[in-house]
């Protein structure tokens, strides 16, 4: 054993092997996988070795059929076979509502490249005759699913990377590491001491337990999981004999099951409701090579559906049932990345699906070590989308939920029960009186939308307008007529102080920094010029001398952001930050009459020359210590008020009692995202997001190109000089009784080359080969030439819904997406279409805002 190495990765499962072969693959030989026992001794050994490419966020779906190509190339490097089935499957749906949900999926894969197909229920039992078909209204065909040999594959990644010069030790565990001054690592092992510059912890079952040696606690769980394996069954031999091919994959919404052909037999599946942690709080280190003892019990509910509607398979001898652990996180998504607060100490865990996975998640990692930068959209499964509150009881109900809620539907106003309330603010029992339905926010209680008094304050889950239509459209137009209130505790705030604060901030963000007293937006791009923050900054006065500015930005993103400052900061302490979490919440009035509102809570003029648009000011409101924002999201004019949490009771019931007057209404986040919209306002994750540049992402205004050297300049002058290839928009849709929810396909009736165009990181639009035939599914992912649209008058996709929703003080249906740039400020009617729930609605470009475009309410 080496004792010196760049990086240790820890673990011999397919996540570690995958990683290590990539790391190997990027030119970084120089490695080491250490593995406490066998390879594959965690959970990849007893896998079901089923994979495919669907997954609720289209990026993490890129990587998996990134994953399911690979299979050739490493079978090729390492001699070693998968055992590859590339069967396809099919998602059967038995209500009306789960059909829709395939439908938006379906659409979501025109601009994914890939191949599925909806089906009638006959056409799925033609290729899988165990079925009863009538318990079915329809399915969704995806050929690229299979399965494969758990343990071949793992093999076959172990033995591609060691081609490639990296070692790996086995039957030797990590016990402890520690870091070193420099930031490099000493891994304490069975066998001796070896020094890394880096360290991947890729321990699977034991990932929580890794991440305790660091001072980390992962949000990852085990938990038991079976499958059955049939005796051979003739049906099946009968099948594969007369058509010469193998029974398909099938996945059973309602049962929360999948079965396939296993050799001769059937194997089936189940996401049991009873489902069940495996040691939810420490992993046994002399777990090895087993298997948990079955439970029928606990899956019969599950088998009762699962015969129901594939009776062919009732009838069949249970040869064995399988029991064995494997991890989550609280969604179901990987955590991948670098862990922020820790240098070099890097996370690929909680894979759940590791043989659809495991790929992309490799070469997401080994770009971010070797080259800084994941190359994808890697949100979805990075490790710092989830906050302190993410605890380890926190992390056991939301694991249950997602476990036993795998294949259900998520409706876009669906939010989920489980470890609710985490955190609250002082206002969370008034909004309960007020008769809020509440949300979570990033593990906060926030407000969505309030019920009319006397109606019960619960969302009737729909992919449709639902029951809080009416009351959200009361919230807008009262806010919009007279004033309203609303709380947001839930952004992020910072403070950036220090002699270099000033210095260090121009360094990161493209727009300039305000001077004392003033705000401006911002975004922050990284060295490749794409989008990584959107900000809001103001100046306030010096500190002990000192420049402090306050920060505020995504709550979702507080980690993911940190990471990135603490990355960037001055190593000579010239800067502080100081994330505020939850220690300052805040309330925003906005509206015509917020300003007569404000002045009553305040001993300072408040009007339009004393406190202009965008200005800064530390205030007593209502009493209470607060900063002032003369800016609001909704657009108009409006405040954003923010204390300590001491004070928030305070100086809500001071606007409550001042604000009667002006007929102050409360409204919630739901209101405020549809007056976003009608101001063409973007939101952070949504429509900007780091596989977009910012003149991409129509963020051109915040760009100061000239200022000086910052971060991402010199990508982001190229992008301006060479003219963004996309551009983001504002669309108004003719919906029916459904809006956009993001990820719909936009179509656009083409009569004009407008050049070639990409979802960035090679997904997107359809691509075609040099005959002009459409190239999907695999073929597309291995990166067929891009889409070109000059067809003159044919309908083609041409870019995608980023968000969108009903923009009720315009009473307009509103989405934003991305399209070609060509095309962006082509307003005429009849050139696009949103594809909605199945359905091409009419679209039309709105290049200015629907309410306020001068922009006149907010300033006066
Ligand atoms: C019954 C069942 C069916 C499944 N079906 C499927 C399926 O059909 N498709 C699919 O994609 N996935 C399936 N999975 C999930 C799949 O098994 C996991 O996604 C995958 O195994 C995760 O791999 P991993 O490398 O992250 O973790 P693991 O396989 O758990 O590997 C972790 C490795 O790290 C080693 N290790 C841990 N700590 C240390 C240490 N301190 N020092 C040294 N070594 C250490 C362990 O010994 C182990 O070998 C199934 C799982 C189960 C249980």
């Amino acid at each position: 054993m080496k004792s010196h190495v760049k990086a240790v990765v820890i673990g011999g499962g397919v996540v570690g092997c995958s990683v290590l072969y990539h790391l190997a693959k990027a030119g970084w030989t120089d490695i080491m996988l250490i593995e406490r026992s066998e390879l594959t001794s965690g959970s990849s050994w007893h896998a079901a070795g089923g994979f495919h490419t669907l997954n609720g966020d289209p990026n993490v779906a890129k990587l998996q059929a990134y994953t399911v190509q690979l299979y050739k190339e490493i079978e090729e490097i390492s001699g070693q076979s998968c055992s590859l089935h590339l069967t396809g499957g099919v998602m059967m749906a038995d209500t009306p509502e789960r059909m829709d949900f395939l439908r938006l999926a379906h659409a979501k894969g025109r601009y994914l490249g890939m191949d599925t197909e909806l089906i009638t229920p006959s056409e799925a039992k033609a290729m899988f005759p165990l079925m009863d078909e009538k318990n079915f209204v329809g399915a969704m065909w995806d050929p690229v699913e299979g399965h494969l040999d758990p343990s071949g594959t793992t093999i076959a990644y172990s033995k591609a990377a060691k081609k490639l010069g990296a070692e790996i030790v086995l039957r030797n565990r990590v016990v402890d590491l520690t870091q070193q001054p420099d930031g490099t690592w000493n891994v304490v092992t069975e066998q001796g001491t070896v020094h890394a510059e880096h360290v991947v912890n890729c321990g699977g079952l034991w990932a929580r337990e890794i991440g305790r040696m660091v001072g980390v606690e992962l949000p990852v769980l085990a938990m038991e999981h079976m499958y059955l394996l049939t005796e051979p069954m003739p049906e099946v031999e009968e099948f594969n004999k007369s058509t010469g091919r193998e029974m398909i994959g099938v996945l059973d919404f309602k049962g929360e099951i999948y079965t396939r052909q296993e050799r001769n037999g059937i194997l089936l599946g189940t996401y049991e409701k009873a489902c069940k942690p495996w040691s939810p709080v420490n992993t046994p280190w002399d777990f090895g090579h087993e298997l948990l003892p079955p439970d029928i019990d606990r899956i019969a509910p599950s088998l009762e559906i699962g015969f129901k509607h594939f009776p062919g398979i009732e009838k069949a001898g249970i040869k064995q049932i399988i029991n064995g652990p494997f991890t989550f996180a609280l969604d179901g998504n990987p955590l991948v990345g670098p862990v922020q607060g820790l240098t070099n100490f890097w996370c690929a865990c909680a894979v759940m699906a590791g043989f659809s996975q495991g790929g992309g998640v490799g070469l997401a990692l080994s770009n971010w070590m070797v080259h800084g930068d994941p190359g994808f959209d890697v949100w979805g499964m990075d490790v710092a989308r989830f906050g302190e509150w993410a605890s380890l009881r926190y992390t056991n109900a939301k694991v249950r939920e997602n476990y036993s809620r795998r294949f259900s539907i998520r409706f876009p106003n669906e939010e989920l029960p489980a470890a609710r309330p985490a955190q609250t603010t002082p206002l969370y029992d008034t909004m309960l009186a007020n008769n809020a339905v509440m949300g979570d926010s990033w593990g906060l209680e926030t407000p969505l939308w309030f019920a009319p008094k006397g109606t019960e304050p619960t969302d009737i889950v729909s992919f449709h307008r639902s029951n809080d239509f009416g009351p959200i459209g009361e919230e807008v137009r009262a806010t919009r007529d007279k004033v309203g209130v609303t709380e947001i505790a839930n952004f992020a705030k910072y403070e950036v102080s220090g002699p270099g604060a000033e210095d260090f901030l121009n360094r990161l963000m493209t727009n300039r920094m305000p001077k004392v007293g003033r705000i401006v937006l911002t975004p922050m791009v990284n060295e490749f010029g794409k989008l990584i923050g959107d900000f809001t900054i103001a100046k306030a006065g010096p500190r002990n001398g000192e420049d402090r500015f306050m920060i505020w930005g995504s709550s979702a993103a507080q980690k993911y952001h940190m990471r990135w400052f603490e990355k960037h900061l001055p190593k000579d302490g010239s800067v502080r930050i100081h994330r505020f979490d939850q220690t300052l919440v805040g309330l925003s009035i906005a509206g015509p009459k917020s300003r007569d509102l404000l002045q009553k809570l305040v001993d300072v003029g408040v009007s339009t020359k004393a406190f202009r648009f965008m200005d800064f000011r530390e205030m007593a409101v209502g009493g209470a210590p607060c900063m002032v924002n003369r800016i609001t999201y909704t657009g108009d004019l409006g405040y954003e008020i923010w204390m300590a949490p001491a004070y928030q009771r305070l100086v809500y019931k001071a606007i409550k009692d001042a604000g009667a007057e002006f007929g102050l209404v409360d409204f919630g986040m739901r209101a405020l995202l549809s007056m976003r919209l009608e101001k063409n306002f973007p939101t952070w994750f949504r429509e900007l997001r780091p596989i977009y540049g910012p003149f991409e992402g129509s963020m051109d205004r915040f760009i100061k190109l000239e200022k000086n050297d910052f971060i991402g300049r010199e990508a982001s002058a190229k992008e301006h000089a060479e003219g963004p290839k996309l551009r983001r928009v504002s669309f108004i849709v003719d919906a029916i009784d459904a809006d956009v929810m993001g990820d719909e396909p936009i179509w656009a009736k083409v009569g004009k080359d407008y050049g070639t165009v990409e979802k960035p990181h090679g997904y997107g639009a359809p691509r075609f080969d040099e005959t002009g035939k459409e190239v999907r599914g695999s073929k597309a992912a291995e990166g067929a030439s891009a889409v070109r649209g000059i067809v003159d008058g044919e309908w083609r996709v041409v870019g995608w819904v980023t968000s969108g929703g009903y923009a009720h003080y315009v009473q307009k249906s509103m989405a934003q997406g991305y399209v070609p740039a060509a095309l962006a400020e082509d307003e005429s009617a009849g050139l696009f279409e949103i594809e909605i729930l199945g359905h091409r609605r009419p679209a039309r470009i709105n290049v200015e805002p629907p309410f306020d475009p001068s922009g006149e309410k907010m300033r006066t």
